[in-house]
């Protein structure tokens, strides 16, 4: 873990593979939602999001979806079709719902790694959790 910026960068969460997961030994990936699995403003997660989550899930690896966005229904209809579970208004950078989804999955900080697109944020709640962030550039197009 690096005191500074993010543990490792991509340009989009595509580039996370599930090999790299694997070699990583990341169990739980805990993921921002707003510009790093989708657009700000898509309502329904496109078909390369749902073919990652797929791919990770078959490698053994639990995604969840950590947001500061507070739209509780939008992020109930965004997760429910892709089966991941989701912790909406968690105001990073608090680690408090990182640390929850360790706790409820079970899986220990050494395991466990933030992606997301804003140091701000997702790297900061990272490092108050003690745990390794993945960054990826703010998301401009899908596919
Ligand atoms: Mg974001």
């Amino acid at each position: 873990m690096t005191i500074f910026g993010a543990d490792k960068k991509f340009e989009k969460f595509e580039d996370v593979t599930p090999e790299l997961l694997k070699k990583e030994n990341v169990k739980l990936l805990l993921c921002d939602l707003d510009n790093t699995l989708r657009l700000h403003s898509e309502k329904e997660p496109a078909e390369e999001l749902a073919k990652w989550i797929k791919a990770c899930k078959k490698a053994g690896v639990i995604i969840v979806i950590i947001s500061n966005n507070g739209r509780k229904k939008m992020m109930k209809k965004f997760c429910e079709p892709i089966e991941v579970d989701c912790f909406w208004w968690a105001k990073k950078p608090m680690r408090k719902k990182l640390n929850e989804a360790m706790e409820k999955y079970n899986i220990p900080p050494e395991n466990t790694v933030m992606l997301g697109d804003k140091w701000s944020t997702d790297i900061l709640a990272a490092k108050f959790a003690k745990i390794r962030s993945y960054k990826v550039e703010h998301r401009k197009k899908i596919v």
